[in-house]
């Protein structure tokens, strides 16, 4: 009964496998045509300046509202959209579609923010990119100062030698510059003073662990002292605790983004939560 088992065994595989590769296909067909039919959206999460409690910035995070399936994260596609190279026009929707929402919020009288768009390695180093930020920021009237970029850190050590003059020309633009997910790339810490890197965004992994794990706390205290003087701006990303938001405070943080504030809104409920009153970051809202 060898035979048998064995081929027990392959059909035993094989579902799973059909059911993942089947389910990877009809994402990247239903990739293809979400575009046209408009179904990417974007949630705004705001950051907050911690010394102030005001909300000072957002970062534009897409969402896909499939027909099927609801309302997919990014797990759900972006790899596959990166793979299938998808992600270079979607990634031009969801840098139009931010600067778009940034002047849309300036015209009914909200004061500036900074707008952050994560942007992806194939998105950043295809040849069209730069030429399309300054056509988008040009035909959508935003201020470069307004703008965001964040990159990853694997993503500038892929070829630090193109990333460097890209990143000097988005910078002479006036765009800002900076690293997502902080700590968790593989990179040489030589390139935060030779890129012109604006900002560095702790990975939330180090601040969900800094007030339980003395590690963390060390290497979360240390990457603010050292963006300090670097003259970088600091931010946590993942702050859900009172004691997380105390901690980061103490040790001069600049600002702060995670489900203690808020989570990622649409732009509707976003509007509406910038009208009401700051954050008090020393607890309560
Ligand atoms: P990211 O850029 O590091 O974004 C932060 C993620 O953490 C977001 O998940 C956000 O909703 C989530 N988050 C925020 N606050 C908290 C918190 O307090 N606790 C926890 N546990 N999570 C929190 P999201 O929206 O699912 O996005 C996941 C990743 O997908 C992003 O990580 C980013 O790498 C990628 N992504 C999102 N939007 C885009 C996009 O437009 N283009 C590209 N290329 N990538 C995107
Ligand atoms: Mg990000
Ligand atoms: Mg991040
Ligand atoms: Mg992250």
């Amino acid at each position: 009964h060898a035979k048998e088992a064995g081929r027990n065994n392959c059909t035993f595989f094989e579902p799973a496998m059909n059911a993942r590769a089947i389910l990877r296909q009809s994402i990247e067909a239903g990739l293809r045509l979400a575009l046209e039919r408009q179904e990417f959206v974007l949630h705004y999460q705001p950051k907050i300046d911690l010394a102030s409690g005001r909300l000072v910035g957002a970062e534009a995070l897409v969402r896909w509202r499939h027909p099927q399936r609801g309302l997919l994260l990014p797990q759900h596609f972006i790899a596959i959209a990166e793979e299938c190279g998808l992600i270079v026009p979607l990634g031009h929707w969801v840098l139009r579609q931010a600067c778009e929402q940034a002047q849309a919020w300036r015209r009914q009288g909200l004061p500036p923010l900074l707008m952050a768009v994560n942007t992806s390695p194939l998105e950043f180093r295809s040849a069209g990119f730069l030429p399309f930020l300054r056509q988008t920021l040009a035909e959508t009237g935003l201020g470069p100062a307004c703008l965001e970029l964040e990159l990853t850190e694997s993503m500038l050590m892929h070829d630090v030698h193109a990333s460097d003059r890209l990143l000097k020309a988005i910078s002479a633009m006036g765009v800002k510059l900076a690293i997502d997910d902080f700590g968790t790339g593989y990179s040489s810490l030589s390139y935060l003073s030779q890129f012109p890197i604006h900002t560095l965004k702790i990975d939330q992994s180090f601040v969900s662990q800094m007030t339980g794990s003395k590690d963390d706390a060390t290497i979360v205290s240390a990457v603010i002292s050292m963006g300090k003087s670097l003259h970088k701006q600091v931010i946590a990303e993942g702050v859900e605790t009172l004691q997380q938001c105390a901690f980061l405070t103490a040790h001069g943080c600049d600002e702060g983004q995670g489900y203690y504030f808020s989570q990622a809104l649409d732009a509707q409920a976003f509007a509406h939560l910038r009208n009401q009153s700051r954050f008090d970051p020393a607890g309560g809202r």
